[in-house]
């Protein structure tokens, strides 16, 4: 499996001379298996360049959107996803409902010109929802499990499963505090055991954190903690706050690499850089 980083910003996009090494789109990621099936998770601002990649190959045709949640660093993308226009492409969705629903109520519905200028009936891909997510989701030669996420509005963590690999993509996620309808500390570790790479939401240091509990966010610091508990020996640290420039980023994952070898867990650890990939 390859996953490749298209945007891993949080909140809201963060371009500028500062933040070129660590990219400043909003979340979105592919995931590729060895036999070439082609998922995309979440439809941030970074789908663009992945969608101008798409219509560049015209591979695939087929384009599976898996959606975390509906909020706006997830979903702001999918007006500039190139093979929305073409009627070539056929995107079926799946994922959290409430994205859904804000995809095709505000975007593939709404014709009013509210928050974009051009009429929908120009998005001329075949598309389709589907509001239940079944569990498993299988694609092809990908197995997709789900958890729920502890975050405002809730949410869907994904692991992936292709020959004999997995990968755990957990963003959006509080790891300090269960919501309604979210999950304790001791299920996700559950969620996590026997994943080779977990991709988990780091937003804010440990500093940081106790300023923004309830904002649906977690630190280095829990995310190796849980890898430690789930025995998951790599870890990959994203959804970096839109003030952390490149330097600010260099300073936390030094931080995590510390905490880290302090506690003397076995982890590999490395933040989610736009333009990176990662072979499992
Ligand atoms: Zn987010
Ligand atoms: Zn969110």
């Amino acid at each position: 499996m390859v996953i490749t980083f298209w945007g891993t910003r949080g909140s809201i996009p963060a371009p500028g001379p500062d933040t070129v090494r660590v990219g400043g789109n909003t979340t979105c990621l592919e995931v590729r298996s060895d036999g070439g099936t082609c998922i995309i998770v979440d439809a941030g601002t970074g789908v663009r360049n992945l969608g101008n990649s798409y219509l560049k190959r015209r591979n695939p045709d087929q384009i599976i959107l898996l959606l975390t949640h509906s909020h706006w660093d997830h979903l702001a993308g999918f007006t500039f996803f190139g093979p929305a226009y073409d009627p070539v492409y056929s995107i079926t969705v799946f994922g959290n409902q409430m994205a859904q629903e804000v995809l095709r109520r505000d975007i593939y519905e709404r014709n009013d010109n509210r928050y974009f200028p051009v009429n929908n009936d120009a998005l001329r891909a075949d598309i389709e929802f589907h509001d239940k997510m079944p569990k498993p989701l299988i694609i092809k030669d990908i197995k997709i499990e789900t958890m729920n996420l502890n975050h405002p509005g809730n949410g869907y963590a994904f692991r992936f499963e292709n020959n004999n690999k997995r990968v755990a993509f957990i963003t959006d996620n509080e790891l300090g505090l269960q919501y309604e309808g979210g999950n304790s500390v001791d299920e996700i570790e559950r969620f996590c055991r026997g994943v080779d790479v977990l991709i988990h939401d780091a937003q804010f240091l440990p500093s940081e954190i106790e300023a923004h509990r309830t904002w649906g966010h977690s630190t280095y610091a829990e995310v190796a903690d849980l890898a430690d508990q789930a025995g998951v020996p790599h870890i990959v640290l994203t959804h970096h706050a839109p003030e952390r420039n490149d330097d600010a980023c260099d300073v936390l994952l030094k931080e995590a690499l510390d905490y880290i070898a302090e506690k003397g867990y076995e982890i590999k650890c490395e933040l989610a850089v736009e333009g990176g990939s990662l072979k499992v």
